[in-house]
């Protein structure tokens, strides 16, 4: 152990230093990773719990690294954040995004909207609506085609015109959903303000519904308020019959979830543009 000022004694950690070290690793090859080609992006589909037809397409981004396999976004994303890379990875998420749906329509497929992940630190950058309507017009897609996602605490982000960027994509025709809603501290009342269009309510909200009364009381509460305010209610996370049967119950108007199908590589997703219903 090495002597402090103050007569304090510091001591190697080696589980920090394994943890730093893998982290700096990972980012190392982060930087490469978009240059070769190792990102992917996957399909879930939104059902319309109405009628049980598929609506939409979330982007969800993959990694393969050629030693550690598939890592999972939550190891990489915030890294990509931290280190800047994030913009780069979600202009390719764009692009990718973007080409899918022309692939798709080339194909005879009927393509449904795709709905990507945008972080903050992407908006902080500028960029994200000059990328998008770039895309959206080389593909020639309306801008209705693609939707986006942003948590609660991205959009309150310090030091970024998020209400500037998101009326911007507006304009565009794209539609902005709130991603994880209940995990962060916005009300409805701010998130309405915002022109939000979609509530995507947090996926410990679905596991609570079946689990307790409060669970429910609680799904319901969120429900009528965000139909009061006009926005839309997509259940995250659905898993189980009977957390379908519960939403259904309680006017929830699509849902996300394994029940239905996994994240799924493009040539799967595709498939199912050609028998869309799902329920
Ligand atoms: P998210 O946006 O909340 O995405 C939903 C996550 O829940 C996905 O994890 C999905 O695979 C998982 N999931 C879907 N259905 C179920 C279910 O029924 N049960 C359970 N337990 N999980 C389910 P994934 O793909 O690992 O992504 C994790 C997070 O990484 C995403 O959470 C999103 O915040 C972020 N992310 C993914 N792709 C991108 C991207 O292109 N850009 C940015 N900025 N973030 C991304
Ligand atoms: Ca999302
Ligand atoms: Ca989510
Ligand atoms: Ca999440």
């Amino acid at each position: 152990a090495k002597r402090e000022h103050g007569g304090r004694y510091r001591f190697f950690d080696p589980e920090l230093y394994i943890a730093a070290t893998a982290r700096a690793q990972l980012r190392h090859s982060l930087q490469g990773a978009l240059a070769a080609r190792q990102f992917e992006l996957y399909y879930q589909p939104r059902v319309d719990l109405a009628t049980g037809r598929l609506c939409s397409m979330e982007a969800l981004l993959r990694w393969r690294h050629p030693e550690l396999g598939m890592v999972p976004p939550a190891k990489f994303i915030p890294i990509a954040e931290e280190s800047g890379l994030i913009c780069a990875i979600g202009q390719f998420v764009i692009e990718e995004a973007c080409q899918q749906m022309a692939l798709w329509r080339a194909a005879g497929l009927a393509v449904v909207p795709v709905s990507i992940n945008v972080s903050a630190h992407q908006f902080g950058h500028g960029g994200v609506h000059a990328h998008l309507a770039m895309h959206l017009a080389r593909h020639h897609l309306a801008g209705a085609m693609l939707e986006v996602e942003i948590t609660e605490s991205a959009m309150f982000a310090e030091g970024v015109d998020v209400h500037g960027e998101l009326a911007a994509l507006r304009e565009l025709g794209v539609r902005l959903h709130v991603d994880d809603f209940g995990t962060g501290y916005s009300s409805l009342a701010q998130l309405q303000r915002l022109n939000m269009d979609v509530l995507k309510i947090d996926r410990a909200f679905t596991s609570e519904l079946t689990v307790s009364p409060e669970g429910r009381v609680l799904f319901q509460a969120i429900v009528s308020m965000a139909k009061a305010l006009n926005m839309k209610i997509v259940a995250e996370g659905v898993e189980t019959a009977g957390q379908l049967a519960a939403l259904i119950a309680l006017g929830c108007d699509e849902g996300q979830g394994y029940l239905f199908a996994a994240p799924l590589p493009a040539r799967q997703a595709g498939g199912l543009l050609s028998r869309p219903q799902l329920m």
